[in-house]
């Protein structure tokens, strides 16, 4: 199958292409010294912006091109996992954090924000977990209290990514000690009084990522910076980790097809025995494996990604595609990994990078066991 004819148009083809040429110009040649410094420079949001490759969905009044379909997010996380960059996050900016903006903000908040998002100069963050609270969100310690015509926040959040270079970060917190499920989601800006960063994380891969811790110590913020109804924050992230969830399962499939297009080209070149390593029938066997399985994983996500368009996709069927799409991503750089040898060990080769970033991505936005938990508690099995 085809899927640039059976699953993208034009429009899709030539976004792709377009972002194809801008990561070779402006990231591929910066790509080991950002994973030196641990961060990725503000000014390359700024010119992804320029560029369209920002919130493509956004309404033209916010500078956005109207494109709601989340093809094009599909597509970004292609052409990212083409060149192996995972601390450029643009899908969490894109298809994660501003989607809150724009589902739940009101005309004035999206008024405020939505358009430097577009244009790259606001990043942007979502700050759930905690040191004590990942899985398990309702036991979060963060709390804000109503004091009229502000909450003041306070509270710690760990493993944030964007923390440092974000501009503005949804922080969840709790507005009710008595109510289960009680949370606010809170739109806490670079500059507020009591807002501070930690050092950034250190990491076995994501290195250009700026994950980082964040404290919030006596934050006033307005109540104009409420984003949503302020006890049902719970119910919001619900909402929104199913679009956080194909988002990865979106990133996850493209990273396994990444990985699957290198290791086809090594296998061809490299020699053992006198032969090429893909004369081997273990070769060709696991390869032959793999592409079936991430074939099959790919038609499954581009089914949830229709669903998505078609506001069909359930909490489910996200947590179906995560949990497949992160699983398969894992085996497949695990296997090919092998098949490079010492070589997939050495970080000059794009595989070993990606077996460490792969990683993260069974763990964050909900880990496989949890997505196991959501799909089995559909299945009404108890
Ligand atoms: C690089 C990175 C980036 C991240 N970015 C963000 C971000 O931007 N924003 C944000 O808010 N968070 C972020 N996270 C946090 C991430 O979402 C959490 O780490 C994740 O949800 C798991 O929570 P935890 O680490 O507390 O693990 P825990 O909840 O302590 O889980 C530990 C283990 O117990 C298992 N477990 C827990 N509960 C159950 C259960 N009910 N049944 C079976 N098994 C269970 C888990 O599956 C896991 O294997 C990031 C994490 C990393 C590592």
């Amino acid at each position: 199958m085809d899927r640039s004819k059976t699953h993208y148009e034009d429009d899709h083809l030539m976004f792709g292409e377009a972002l194809k040429s801008f990561l070779a110009k402006e990231v591929v040649p910066h790509q080991e010294k950002w994973a030196e410094d641990g961060i990725v420079p503000r000014e390359i949001w700024q010119k992804a912006g320029e560029q369209g490759f920002l919130l493509p969905w956004a309404d033209e009044k916010y500078g956005g091109a109207g494109a709601k379909d989340f093809r094009f997010e599909q597509i970004i996380t292609e052409e990212l996992a083409n060149i192996n960059e995972t601390g450029l996050m643009i899908p969490l900016h894109s298809a994660t954090c501003a989607p809150y903006l724009n589902t739940f903000g009101t005309d004035e908040q999206k008024q405020r924000y939505m358009p430097k998002c577009v244009s790259g100069e606001t990043i942007l963050a979502i700050a759930m977990t905690e040191p004590d609270a990942g899985s398990d969100l309702n036991s979060m310690r963060s709390h804000a209290k109503d004091c009229g015509d502000h909450f003041l926040l306070n509270g710690s959040k760990v493993f944030i990514s964007n923390g440092i270079n974000a501009d503005l970060v949804i922080v969840a917190a709790k507005t009710s000690s008595e109510k289960r499920h009680t949370i606010g989601l809170f739109l806490v800006e670079t500059g507020m009084d009591g807002f501070e960063r930690g050092k950034k994380l250190k990491k076995i891969g994501l290195h250009s990522q700026d994950t980082a811790e964040l404290f919030f110590t006596d934050v006033k913020v307005p109540k104009e910076n409420i984003l949503g109804h302020p006890e049902k924050g719970f119910y919001q992230m619900m909402e929104m980790l199913a679009h956080e969830r194909l988002s990865v399962a979106c990133t996850g499939v493209s990273g396994a097809q990444a990985a699957l297009k290198w290791t086809v080209d090594y296998v061809r070149e490299r020699k053992a025995f006198g032969k090429p390593i893909a004369a081997f029938q273990n070769t060709r066997f696991k390869l032959a494996e793999l592409k079936t399985q991430i074939d099959a994983t790919q038609a499954y996500i581009d089914q949830c990604v229709h669903a998505l368009n078609a506001n069909q996709l359930t909490a489910e069927e996200a947590a179906q595609a995560k949990l497949l799409a992160t699983e398969t991503q894992g085996k497949v750089v695990d296997e090919c990994l092998q098949l490079f040898g010492g070589n997939g060990y050495m970080m000059e080769y794009p595989i070993s990078r990606a077996y460490v970033d792969a990683r993260v991505q069974r763990i964050y936005a909900g880990t496989s066991e949890i997505m196991k938990e959501i799909i089995s508690r559909s299945m009404n099995l108890t």
